[in-house]
């Protein structure tokens, strides 16, 4: 972390000023309904915006469309440039959009530098580069009936719907303006009304920066935007990160237009020790990671698979991992788990463990010091002793709540691992690469890391099968979702 103490007393009372909407270029008020956002580690209101009305998200998709008419036709080389001069400002402002995160949804100052600013700036200076390429096929001659060649080339979509969940705001936005941006699309973004403040004034730098006006344009708002939105005739395509049950509405509003969608989703993603490990080598990595973001991560490892011969080493050096775990407030250099984003959801995690321990199920390790009095914080804590299919274990909790099965063989591993609705991710750590390449190859998951893995990279894909969702974010995958095939033959 690079923020020194007289920085972070600088920076734990921000809260951006920009309330206004971002439409074509221009700062609108919104004139639609008002509603408070809370900082969730101290549970006082950070600020009350105002939503967008009907009109106003018809005025967005309007000046989107307008801008499509130039953005579309502008070269690759140009897009990048005016994309750039928002990493740039993205880039300058970088402390003000952290503050911002940290407040409005509790992640640690520690981990919000990178996970939640840094790495998102350096995916869309790669979306900007990848806004240059010609990805024009050329399929050659073929000769039935006459003889012909032909070229594929793409032509985008047009307007997007992009709406996000609220646990990482600026990187989800990112991901779908980015993507879209390449492709010569131009996007309306929506943020969820638990986070909205951190995209607020992300369109405040949209305004600075050198896009042309409406390329992108940001409105807020609750779920009856959302739907307005995302069946909107004037909306080509739609691309949500949010719970698979509000993904599931998505598909079936979108569908009043017959247009196609991006849905990245929950999971309940595995993570498998395979016999053979030096479980004590990464047990504190394995354990901050699913606890990250107080486990509000779409791709937590939370299903932990490990084979029963390591059963009590694990356990033995996951105390280490628990010790070393320290709840509390955000602005603590110290703290790596922060609050949960609001008091139903607080509850709601609550509620499982709860269940899970009165259907039979341990908590084999958990955090025990006494909770911050304010702040909807749940300790850490790991399940055990319940059967695969207890709810604890196969739905997606949100929380810093993790699940451990033992297993006997590795074939169960896999199957186990497979075993669930989602398919986002999975990890498997490995006695060696070729074992745990083996292994990775059988797991039906969008992503799987092998001993640890690394950051989400920006060339790679993101997103799942089953209820985790549908296309993918991220890389040329992320960028072909904004595409349409378009073959061109010619007689010779
Ligand atoms: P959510 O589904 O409750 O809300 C997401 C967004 O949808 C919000 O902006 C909300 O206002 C909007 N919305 C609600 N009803 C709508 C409707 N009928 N039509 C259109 N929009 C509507 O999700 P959340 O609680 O904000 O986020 C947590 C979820 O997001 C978790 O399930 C998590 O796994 C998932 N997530 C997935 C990824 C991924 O990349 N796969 C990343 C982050 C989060």
């Amino acid at each position: 972390m690079s923020l020194s103490a007289e920085r972070i007393a600088a920076l734990r009372d921000y809260v951006p000023r920009e309330r206004n909407l971002t439409i074509g270029g221009r700062a609108v008020e919104p004139a639609g309904e008002r509603w408070d956002v809370y900082n969730p580690a101290t549970e006082e209101v950070l600020a009350t915006v105002g939503g967008a009305t009907t009109e106003q998200v018809d005025e967005a998709i309007r000046a989107a469309r307008a801008a499509f008419g130039t953005w579309s036709k502008m070269s690759g080389e140009e897009r990048c440039a005016a994309m750039n001069s928002l990493a740039d400002l993205l880039e300058e402002r970088w402390e003000e959009l952290l503050a911002s995160i940290v407040n409005e949804v509790g992640t640690p100052v520690s981990l919000a530098e990178f996970l939640q600013v840094k790495m998102g700036i350096g995916h869309l200076r790669w979306f900007a580069e990848a806004a240059k390429k010609d990805r024009t096929v050329h399929l050659g001659p073929y000769d039935i009936p006459v003889p012909t060649e032909s070229d594929v080339d793409h032509y985008p979509v047009g307007v997007v719907a992009a709406i996000t969940g609220y646990n990482y705001p600026l990187n989800l936005a990112g991901f779908k303006y980015g993507a879209a941006l390449a492709a010569g699309c131009t996007v309306v973004l929506l943020p969820s009304p638990r986070t909205p403040l951190t995209t607020l004034l992300l369109g405040e730098l949209v305004r600075e920066s050198n896009l042309p006006d409406g390329v992108i344009n940001v409105v807020t708002g609750g779920a009856d935007i959302g739907q307005y939105l995302s069946s909107h005739p004037g909306v080509d395509k739609v691309s949500f990160t949010g719970s698979d049950a509000v993904g599931a509405k998505i598909m079936a509003q979108a569908a009043t237009n017959l247009n196609d969608v991006v849905l990245e989703l929950g999971g309940k993603s595995a993570n498998i020790v395979l016999p053979g490990c030096d479980v004590e080598s990464f047990a504190v990595d394995m354990h901050l990671r699913w606890s990250r973001n107080a486990g509000q991560g779409c791709a937590a490892l939370a299903r932990l698979l490990v084979h029963e011969d390591l059963y009590d080493r694990f356990l033995e050096s996951g105390a280490a991992a628990f010790n070393q775990m320290k709840v509390g407030d955000p602005w603590d250099p110290a703290t790596n788990i922060g609050p949960l984003i609001r008091p139903d959801h607080r509850d709601r995690v609550n509620g499982f463990i709860t269940e899970a321990l009165e259907q039979g199920g341990k908590a084999l390790l958990q955090v025990d010091t006494p909770l911050p009095e304010k702040g909807w914080y749940v300790n850490p804590v790991l399940l055990g002793n319940l059967p695969h299919s207890a709810r604890a274990v196969q739905e997606e909790i949100f929380g810093p709540v993790a699940v451990v099965l033992p297993f006997k063989d590795t074939d169960e591993a896999i199957r186990l691992a497979n075993d669930t609705a989602y398919g986002l991710a999975a990890n498997v750590w490995a006695p060696d690469l070729a074992e745990g390449r083996r292994v990775a190859e059988q797991l039906r998951a969008g992503t799987v890391w092998i001993n640890g893995g690394g950051a989400m990279r920006p060339d790679a894909p993101f997103g799942g099968s089953g209820r985790s969702g549908v296309g993918r974010e991220l890389g040329e995958w992320g960028i072909r979702e904004f595409l349409e095939p378009r073959h061109i033959q010619w007689a010779v």
